[in-house]
């Protein structure tokens, strides 16, 4: 391409992109995935086309199906909202186009993510020299900790994993609460931890693992050990009693991973941090960056204690890769991949944007808001919020007087109603063996009347499904 028209292309997607996030507000009815199918689909490109043309169509071809994850007005699942800083630095990174495995191949990437480590560290009040893996998300973040907890607690068997495999090894015991999100389960798995061998600890009705139970469970342990605590409960943002729990654990010689996608981040917000007190004893931690820290996707921490055992079961050796110093971090020591995005310049630029001030008053502006939420949507007629939210997260049952499973789908009615009329997003999910709306206060741009006028929007779904207007959703 010629400079004049690499220009005009980025710049066109720049207009389009700003287009999109000035329009961006109520969720609408965004179009499913059948219709989106259908608007892409075409033969494989013969010809080459205008480049400019290419990314019109681009945008013209999704605007249907895109989602008002970036709005204010979005309340599923747990997603943070693409703070336009971010994505301003994210467009950078891509522009710059940094591999950014090694720092002497890309030395700016591996600075600014070596920064951006050493904050998270400090935010999070984790231990200052902890090893940082910039990943996807806590997915990966969970199976890199994961790696090296295990290389670590076989090691301490005197089994070398990473040279010797899984295969003869001795066997890890691995105590996880039974609440624990479906990722780590996942992450369990990608490392030969078979769902079934794994050791489930009861929890109580928030989904926080029972002191009681972990004691009997662990008391049964011998050998190496593993144990896997929550920072923040997908549905209710409860926390596994970590203050009790670590120490002994980790004077018993096992390794204590934390799942702290979203809930770590309380550890940032003085209001809120006694919730988290404790979670810093561990061995790793997973966090997200692509939530509370509003870094756009996608974007985890894979955060280690132990850098030795995390490089360890990470490393990367080529004949042809310059050999970092012992002082210089590169970046692909830490994660799964060689060829990577340099992840760390969005998340320099979104912690230097907002600073450790305003990170806590975004953190406690959303819980205060999630309680604003809770508290107008139990006023509603036959609305039951579950549990007060500690945190960010809530879930609430319509017609919760009415026998359980019609509770059940007037719940499921409400929430396909309020998808619906799109003025706000929730979803739904099972807890406790009952149909549930989940909410999540995480979006950056949310404020208070964006709050009570997803309040009425839903209040006025519900009346409209005990009134009879509901259609109820395919399956209930
Ligand atoms: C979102 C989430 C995950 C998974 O994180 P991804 O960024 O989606 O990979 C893991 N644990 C908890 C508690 C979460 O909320």
């Amino acid at each position: 391409m010629r400079p004049e028209e690499t220009g005009q292309v980025l710049q066109r997607a720049a207009d389009h992109a700003v287009a999109y996030r000035r329009a961006v507000g109520a969720p609408q009815a965004t179009r499913p995935y059948a219709d989106l199918l259908a608007a892409f689909d075409a033969p494989t490109p013969e010809e080459p086309a205008d480049a400019a043309r290419v990314i019109d169509d681009l945008a013209r071809l999704s605007a249907p199906g895109l989602r008002a994850m970036t709005g204010p007005l979005f309340f599923g699942w747990v997603i943070g909202a693409s703070h336009p800083v971010g994505v301003a630095a994210d467009w950078l990174t891509a522009a710059w186009g940094q591999n950014a495995g090694n720092h002497v191949a890309a030395p700016a990437a591996a600075a600014a993510e070596t920064v951006a480590a050493r904050w998270l560290l400090d935010l999070l009040d984790l231990p200052r020299d902890a090893s940082v893996g910039f990943v996807t998300g806590a997915t990966v973040a969970n199976f890199v900790c994961l790696a090296a907890a295990r290389g670590a607690v076989l090691g301490r068997a005197g089994w070398d994993v990473e040279q010797d495999g899984l295969a003869g090894a001795p066997p890890v015991s691995i105590l996880i609460g039974d609440d624990a999100h479906s990722s780590v389960f996942s992450a369990l798995q990608f490392l030969g931890f078979g769902r079934s061998r794994l050791i489930r600890v009861a929890t109580d009705d928030a989904g926080a693992m029972r002191g009681d139970a972990f004691a009997q469970a662990f008391a049964a342990v011998t050998g190496p050990a593993i144990v896997v605590l929550q920072a923040g409960q997908l549905n209710t943002g409860a926390f596994d009693p970590a203050a009790s729990i670590i120490p002994v654990t980790r004077a018993r010689g096992a390794w204590v991973h934390v799942d702290g996608a979203f809930g770590l981040w309380a550890r940032a917000c003085p209001s809120r941090a006694a919730l988290a007190a404790g979670f810093d004893l561990a061995d790793s931690w997973a966090t997200d960056g692509h939530k509370w820290l509003q870094v756009p996707y996608d974007c985890g921490y894979a955060i280690v204690r132990d850098a030795e055992a995390h490089r360890r079961a990470m490393t990367i050796a080529g004949s042809y890769l310059p050999v970092a110093a012992e002082d210089e971090r590169d970046p692909s020591h830490y994660v799964p991949e060689l060829s990577r995005r340099a992840r760390g310049f969005a998340t320099w630029a979104m912690i230097r944007l907002l600073g450790r001030t305003g990170i806590a008053a975004m953190v406690e502006g959303h819980c205060r808001l999630a309680a604003r939420m809770a508290h107008r949507l139990a006023a509603g007629p036959g609305v039951e919020v579950i549990g007060a939210p500690v945190l960010n997260q809530f879930l609430v049952r319509f017609g919760a007087a009415s026998a359980g499973t019609d509770s059940d789908r007037l719940t499921a009615a409400t929430i396909a109603r309020i998808q619906a009329d799109g003025v706000c997003f929730v979803g739904g999910a099972r807890w406790r063996d009952r149909w549930v709306m989940r909410v999540s206060v995480i979006s950056a741009p949310t404020t208070e009347a964006d709050i009570d006028r997803a309040c009425d929007a839903i209040l006025a779904a519900w009346q409209a499904v005990r009134q009879g207007n509901g259609a109820a959703p395919p399956g209930l």
